[in-house]
């Protein structure tokens, strides 16, 4: 199997560190708001190279953070009135219901920055003792950027260049650091900020410092993997690099892998710029999977548009491959013993589908070609698999199917459709539940609603359903 490796530029096999056993960090969400579909292309197709490595015999140890601790959940917080803690566990919440609803499967750990402190402490301690960090007047703590001689290599940036151009970095100029390039460790509390003690100052976490004390934490001290959107390889990814092969002397990561950008209109979706559509709100028109496959008809690597021309056409796609799939588990049904003789021939044709498949998702997760694969291999069970052919030749293309749409985390059984009385039912126990300020069920009742495709709208005159 190859990966594109960001830190070599080309394609390279992959071998991991212990044989059977993969290690594997993705660099996950601020939590202050709904995450957009941009943060969730990386939950996707980093879940779907994960299942491909256990379909492939692999353990797979998968870390996944929360950045709990920023100056945006701090300006969120304040502007309700509330503790970061409370912004941030709502949207860790909120986030695993999306999660769900995109079938990414919870990671290994999933850790939170403001969890983690102490051993961000002691891995600071370790670089101002190696003289690859030093405190300010101030107690503000620095990278010593310069003492690190492998730094930019995996941008392909060289600190010189960029001072020629001053573009990527923001200059300090205060605060007693002695570099422009020096990024921040450790910073000092402002008035109403979350904080901790430490020997610097009361204070609080750079951003960068997290992730390296994770990875070593959850996953040793040299990983496999480490994968993020491409936004991340300067500078977090470069500065977790130096943080992390300073502190422990060996290397960091083997593999670093990076999506490209979810677009719309050509421009990256971001929070910041505010064109962003939240996958919440995308769950109000389409069922997620739909997401999931429109995410997974690119490569990773190639820029993907979002638009409803796209979501459409993955509609009726994730209906074409739902519809072959129900049909040959009814085939199916009660099929035992060996695919006779008139049905080797599909059953030899369904097995080189999977082994394209399979080709194509060894070449560097190529998820676009994999799932021509599968199309043909529903084309391939349309014709080929008929209401006489027996009930073992369905099974054995079924069970061909199972595993393509299993690697793509794609769910292939149609949800049993409530009937009007089960909703009215379920509504009226959910407002029951908000009566009680139980809103915990109240809130269960509407995500099982909205999972069978009914959505539900709170109005002034009570709530109103409709189907997905
Ligand atoms: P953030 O909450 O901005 O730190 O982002 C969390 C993850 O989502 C990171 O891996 C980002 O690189 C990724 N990400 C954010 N915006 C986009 C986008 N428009 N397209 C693809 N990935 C994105
Ligand atoms: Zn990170």
């Amino acid at each position: 199997m190859k990966i594109y490796n960001t830190l070599t530029k080309r394609k390279d096999e992959f071998v991991p560190i212990t044989p059977g056993v993969v290690t594997m960090y993705v660099c996950g969400p601020t939590v202050y708001n709904l995450i957009h579909i941009g943060n969730a292309r990386p939950m996707i197709v980093f879940d779907t190279f994960r299942r491909y490595l256990e379909y492939k015999g692999y353990e797979v140890r998968y870390v996944s953070n929360f950045t709990d601790v920023d100056d945006k959940i701090i300006k969120a917080a304040n502007e309700e009135g509330v503790t970061s803690e409370e912004i941030s566990t709502r949207y860790i919440a909120e986030c695993k219901k999306d999660m769900e609803g995109l079938n990414v499967r919870p990671a290994t750990v999933h850790p939170q920055a403001t969890k983690e402190i102490p051993g961000m402490l002691d891995m600071i301690g370790t670089l101002i003792a190696k003289k690859h960090a030093y405190a300010g007047p101030d107690g503000t703590v620095y990278f010593r950027t310069r003492s690190f001689p492998g730094y930019g290599k995996l941008s392909g940036k060289n600190i010189d260049d960029l001072q020629a151009g001053h573009r990527d970095i923001k200059v300090s100029g205060t605060d007693g650091k002695e570099d422009d390039f020096d990024f921040v460790l450790w910073k000092p509390k402002k008035e109403g900020e979350p904080y901790w003690e430490s020997p610097w100052c009361n204070g609080r976490p750079g951003w960068h410092i997290e992730c390296s004390v994770m990875a070593r934490r959850y996953l040793g001290d040299t990983i496999d993997i480490h994968a993020g959107g491409e936004d991340l390889i300067f500078p977090h990814h470069e500065n977790e690099i130096a943080q992390s092969e300073a502190a422990n002397g060996v290397p960091f990561a083997h593999y670093w892998m990076h999506n490209a950008f979810l677009n719309i209109d050509g421009v990256k979706m971001s929070k910041s710029l505010g064109n962003f559509k939240t996958v919440r709100g995308v769950s109000e028109m389409y069922d997620l999977q739909v997401l999931r496959l429109f995410m997974l008809s690119a490569h990773y690597r190639s820029p993907l548009n979002f638009s409803k021309e796209l979501m459409d056409s993955a509609k009726a796609s994730l209906e074409r491959i739902v519809t072959a799939a129900e049909r040959l588990r009814r085939l199916a049904e009660g099929a035992e013993g060996e695919v006779p003789e008139a049905g080797k021939e599909t059953v030899t044709a369904a097995e080189a589908l999977l082994t394209k498949f399979e080709d194509a998702m060894d070449d560097d997760c190529n998820t676009a070609d994999a799932l021509a694969a599968l199309f043909e291999l529903v084309r391939l069970a349309n014709s080929a698999v008929t209401e006489e052919s027996s009930q073992a030749l369905a099974a054995s293309v079924l069970s061909v199917m199972d595993k393509m749409t299993g690697v793509l985390g794609l769910i292939t059984k149609r949800q049993e459709e409530l009937l009007d009385s089960e909703i009215e039912a379920l509504i009226e126990e959910r407002t029951a539940a908000r009566k009680a300020r139980d809103f915990a069920r109240a809130d269960a009742i509407r995500a099982e609603l909205l999972k069978k495709g009914i959505i539900l709208e709170d109005t002034r005159q009570g709530v109103t359903w409709k189907r997905a």
